[in-house]
């Protein structure tokens, strides 16, 4: 992939006339229920095809909620790469010490004792985010 899907969506938001926003803020309740419906939508699709596939089925609805995903944080205004960036500095704290992976008995990963929590409101702060301010 040449683009990021944050440019990707930005550009289907530009040529649909769909909301989009430089700095995140709260939106209209409508306009927020009516972007988690979407994004509901779009995990009950993956979630279908799941187990069932076909793959192809699986990939197109697992880049559906990738895109609505994207489009959501356009509406509110948040530059979701660098949330995912704040996402995943936390996650890789979740390293002991000389790269040591603790594990739940069914595999999931987890935190040891230099696990750093992620801050994603410093991150939205530090993109113009008032809380309490709306659009
Ligand atoms: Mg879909």
């Amino acid at each position: 992939m040449t683009a990021s899907p944050a440019d990707l969506v930005r550009e289907f938001h530009r040529a649909f006339g769909l909301d989009a926003r430089d700095t995140p803020a709260e939106v209209t309740p409508e306009l927020a229920a009516h972007r988690g419906e979407l994004l509901a939508e779009e995990a009950r699709e993956v979630a279908e095809v799941s187990v069932t596939g076909p793959l192809d089925r699986l990939a197109h609805e697992l880049a559906d909620v990738v895109y609505v995903a994207y489009g959501t944080a356009l509406v509110h205004g948040i530059d979701l790469d660098a949330v995912i960036a704040e996402i995943h500095r936390s996650n890789m704290t979740k390293l002991g010490p000389g790269g040591r992976v603790s594990r739940r008995a069914d595999g999931k990963v987890l935190k040891g004792e230099h696990y750093e929590a992620p801050d994603v409101a410093r991150v939205l702060r530090g993109q113009g985010w008032m809380p309490g301010r709306e659009a």
